[in-house]
């Protein structure tokens, strides 16, 4: 897709971060809340200081496709529409087997194109598409540009969807919510010691899911089996427990590892994907498997009824009602259609 609308990035100020002793910066965008010192950058490569102010240095610079809402993944949001994707560069999670680490773990953005808010939108409009998604790396660290974007679009009539690590401070988010539509978070596994091997820790990835979900926000999560990382049965069970107390129409895609960047494991055994779907089917209404093809319909939960059918090329024929309820029984199956 050709993007280039500008010659040059515009960087932008950051926000969410204070002044402390001699020139440093502490940023309050993401639990790490880095000290940067003048000239250093944060951990998540996407902010630096320049002489005792924080600035987004990922601001405008972006990569954008056009994909099926499906592969996001969302499967009960808008079923069967093409969604326009943008992403940058950086992130806050250090994932070995990192699926986008060209852009995650890029530190200049190298071969991205540049383009404001106003570009996204006149993109966005010219492709008669009425969504888009901030997706490829993590968007909380692209937090002003995707602020500024979404609000644009809000105004627009157009929706944003953020897929998203979820690791990001409260009050950020409670911003950033206010212009979101629907959000695919990932649960990368559900202990503090499977966190930390990521750079990262639980609890904030919990606390968003629940407030995103607590505001009414469209939540689906997505759960990547990756052995050597999140193998512990139990902890799956664990965050499947912790995701039906949310609520069990929470719909889980459970995804297939295959081998990238530095993890070379083999793929995820069939056997313990199939453990897992089981498992999460008993428990939770919508469970989707991921990275396997093959039919991947939803059900009414009530009734049995199939709601909408999806090929493994994204053929999707949708069979709900205009409020996304099942046809036959009439429960709503919280499918945003
Ligand atoms: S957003 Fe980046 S700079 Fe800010 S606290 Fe998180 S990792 Fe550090």
């Amino acid at each position: 897709m050709n993007i280039a609308r500008r010659e040059e990035c515009h960087s932008a100020e950051a926000l969410f971060w204070e002044k402390i002793a001699k020139g440093d910066v502490r940023c309050r965008l993401c639990p790490h809340l880095c000290n940067i010192s003048p000239g250093k950058y944060g951990i998540c490569g996407a902010r630096k200081n320049s002489e005792g102010e924080l600035f987004s240095i990922n601001y405008g610079k972006i990569r954008a496709a056009i994909d099926p809402v499906e592969k996001k993944p969302l499967f009960h949001w808008r079923p069967g529409s093409m969604i326009f994707s943008i992403g940058t560069f950086g992130c806050n999670l250090f994932c070995p087997f990192c699926q986008n680490a060209h852009l995650s773990r890029s530190r200049n953005g190298s071969g991205l194109e540049c383009a404001d808010p106003d570009d996204v939108l006149g993109m966005v409009i010219e492709s008669g598409i009425n969504s888009v998604a901030f997706t490829y790396n993590e968007p909380s660290i692209w937090f002003e540009f995707v602020l500024e974007t979404s609000r644009l679009l809000r105004s627009n009539a157009i929706a944003t969807v953020l897929v998203t690590n979820g690791y990001i401070c409260p009050d950020p988010l409670e911003i950033l919510l206010q212009t979101t539509d629907a959000m695919n978070v990932d649960i990368k596994g559900f202990s503090d010691e499977t966190y930390s091997r990521l750079g990262g820790s639980l609890e904030p990835v919990l606390n968003t899911i629940y407030y995103a979900w607590s505001k009414k926000i469209h939540v689906e999560v997505t759960h990547l089996v990756v052995p050597g990382i999140n193998d512990s049965f139990e902890e799956f069970r664990s965050m499947i427990g912790w995701l039906k107390d949310v609520s069990p129409a929470i719909p889980l895609h459970i995804s297939r590892y295959f081998p990238a960047y530095e993890w070379d494991r083999p793929p995820t055994a069939m056997k313990e994907l199939q453990l897992r779907i089981d498992l999460a089917s008993r428990h939770l209404d919508f469970v989707y498997s991921g990275n396997i093809g093959g039919a991947n319909n939803t059900f009414c939960p009530k009734c049995g009824t199939i709601a909408v059918s999806r090929g493994p090329f994204y053929e999707i024929d949708v069979f709900a009602g205009h409020e996304g309820e099942c046809l036959s029984c009439k429960t709503p199956l919280g499918i945003v259609m």
